[in-house]
């Protein structure tokens, strides 16, 4: 079926017409503004920084849990050795102080400073291992507390870098709003309405040039028949691609 044949004929003048392929132009300018908006690389790196600091933020929080509870095990250690040092230190002065004559009394408290020794020497082993894992976790807690103000410092560029984007493509949406405006003025109602429809339709664009024989739509080539059609309609006629249905505009370099 004939497409023209289907639809009321549109008129518009040549020049109109033309004028409709910068709409279209600036339109699409206006498309691919926001589509680099909304994928702006400046932005995703922005938000990949806050996603690293919620990670690390946990991590922090766990590692400091971590030296916490390292901490209160080492002063029990400590507590624990210091104990027994004074157990040891009074039954050594007890002995040393010749107070204490009586054999049977002599051995159970010789005894005492033997198992005394070996529970010291146990508990420094205990006190030793504790210290090393709090130095291993406060290793790791001074290591994200630097990786923490590192990617404070990263957001605050990528926060910079991002905002000029941002301004850069405000700036170049509103030449290309103002410059499609100014193209749309004064182009007959009925045009746009069909020029609107047709873009939403498909996909963006709603008018596109005849170009050396082919839509510059769907890039297809025109058959001879079409062609000739195309050729014999009065200048001011809107004409539409047989293919895709796109308003096809007629330009100097058209091929007819
Ligand atoms: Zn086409």
């Amino acid at each position: 079926m004939d497409l023209l044949a289907k639809e009321r004929a549109l008129n518009a003048e040549q020049q109109q017409q033309i004028t409709l392929l910068e709409v279209q132009r600036r339109d699409l300018e206006l498309d691919r503004v926001r589509h680099r908006r909304a994928t702006l690389p400046e932005a995703v790196r922005v938000t990949d920084i806050q996603t690293d600091q919620r990670t690390l933020a946990d991590g922090l929080t766990a590692v400091s849990v971590e030296v916490a509870d390292l901490e209160l095990e080492q002063r029990k250690a400590d507590n624990d050795v210091d104990l027994v040092r004074q157990r040891s230190a009074k039954d050594r002065d007890l002995l040393d102080s010749g107070s204490i004559n009586d054999a049977k009394q002599l051995t159970s408290l010789q005894h005492e400073l033997e198992s005394l020794a070996r529970r010291q020497s146990d508990l420094e082993d205990i006190e030793l291992e504790v210290m090393e894992r709090l130095e291993d976790a406060q290793h790791r807690q001074a290591a994200l507390l630097a990786e923490r103000d590192q990617l404070v410092a990263d957001l605050a560029v990528a926060e910079s870098a991002r905002d000029a984007a941002l301004a850069s493509l405000a700036e170049e949406e509103a030449d290309a709003k103002a410059a499609r405006v100014s193209a749309a003025d004064g182009l007959p109602a009925e045009l746009m309405a069909l020029y609107d429809k047709l873009r939403a339709d498909n996909g963006g664009i709603g008018a596109a040039a005849l170009q050396c024989g082919r839509c510059e739509g769907c890039r297809i080539e025109l058959t001879p028949v079409d062609l000739e059609r195309i050729r014999a309609a009065a200048p001011a006629e809107v004409v539409r691609c047989e293919e895709c249905g796109r308003i096809l505009v007629r330009t100097p370099e058209s091929g007819l």
